[in-house]
């Protein structure tokens, strides 16, 4: 088996190897490595990127103050007890929200954990009228390449793809569009996503994926363009004349998205 180099001048040295290496499989317009560099942080660092009370008021907006550590966590360069910590050096209650995310991190791994086996399969059925065989087992092209006749969702697949970093809600609304307003089986989008985040983890990202679809859950994740643009519309193209499949009603998307089980 051919050696790789193991010292490099530079980074643009060292990436430009890998790019020649694995051009088959890199996708056009993303030939760049992620601006997310690996690196150890200080606690300066690590408290910089941790800002409590905003995080409970804009966390779910696209540009709001999370603290983007995932793939520092997913990576073992620091722990969630660290940052569990940190957040709490500003008060109990403005660290609520904080705290409360992060053990949904440490809920999904002890599940997983307990049983992983069930990474893969449906917890449950599916509570939107269909069956599981209903569902395809495929990512068509267009997901994979990113376009989709909705530009937001293709924003966040240019996220995905681009940085390996995908703000939560992003990662909601795609999860949803595939498995609802494409039906297609969960498993394949958790295991595109888990193939380009930098935070990738199965526990977490497959029982969300599960939790949107609801076979983790009572009922399935929707969302439509209105929501989109209330959270991203300041960072993301969310006009409906470029968003023409999630421009609708909750009740025309739940007539047309579940015809068999109208929420
Ligand atoms: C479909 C889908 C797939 C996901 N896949 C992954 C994945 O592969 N790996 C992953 O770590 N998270 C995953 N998440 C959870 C969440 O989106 C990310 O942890 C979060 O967006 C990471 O960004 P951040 O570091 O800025 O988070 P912050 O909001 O700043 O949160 C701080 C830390 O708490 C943890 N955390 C926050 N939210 C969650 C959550 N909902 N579940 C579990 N841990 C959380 C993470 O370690 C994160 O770094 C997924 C969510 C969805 C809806």
């Amino acid at each position: 088996m051919k050696q790789m180099p193991k010292k490099f001048e530079n980074r643009e040295a060292l990436t430009a190897l890998i790019a020649e290496t694995f051009e088959s499989v890199l996708i056009e317009g993303h030939r760049q490595p992620s601006p997310i560099q690996g690196k150890v942080m200080s606690a300066a660092e690590l408290a910089e990127c941790i800002q409590p009370a905003a995080y409970a008021r804009t966390r779910n907006f696209y540009d709001g103050a999370v603290s983007r550590l995932s793939p520092f966590v997913r990576h073992g360069v620091v722990d969630r007890k660290t940052l569990a910590r940190i957040a709490l050096a500003g008060g109990d209650k403005p660290a609520e929200k904080f705290i409360q995310e992060l053990i949904w991190g440490e809920f999904w791994q002890h599940i997983a954990e307990g049983d992983p086996r069930g990474l893969w399969q449906d917890a449950e059925p599916y509570k939107t009228g269909f069956s599981a065989r209903d569902y395809a087992s495929e990512l068509p092209q267009d997901i994979v390449t990113g376009t989709t006749p909705n530009a937001c969702l293709n924003h966040f697949i240019r996220d995905l793809h681009g940085t390996g970093y995908v703000h939560n809600h992003a990662r909601m609304y795609l999860a949803a569009y595939v498995v609802h307003y494409r039906r297609i089986q969960w498993q394949a989008g958790a295991a595109w996503f888990l193939a380009h985040l930098l935070d990738g983890d199965a526990a977490a990202n497959n029982f969300s994926w599960q939790w949107v679809a609801s076979t983790f859950g009572r009922k399935p994740y929707i969302f439509n363009l209105e929501n989109v643009a209330k959270y991203c519309g300041n960072q993301v193209d969310c006009r409906p004349e470029t968003n023409p499949e999630l421009d609708a009603s909750y009740e025309v998307l739940s007539a047309r998205l579940f015809p068999e089980h109208a929420l």
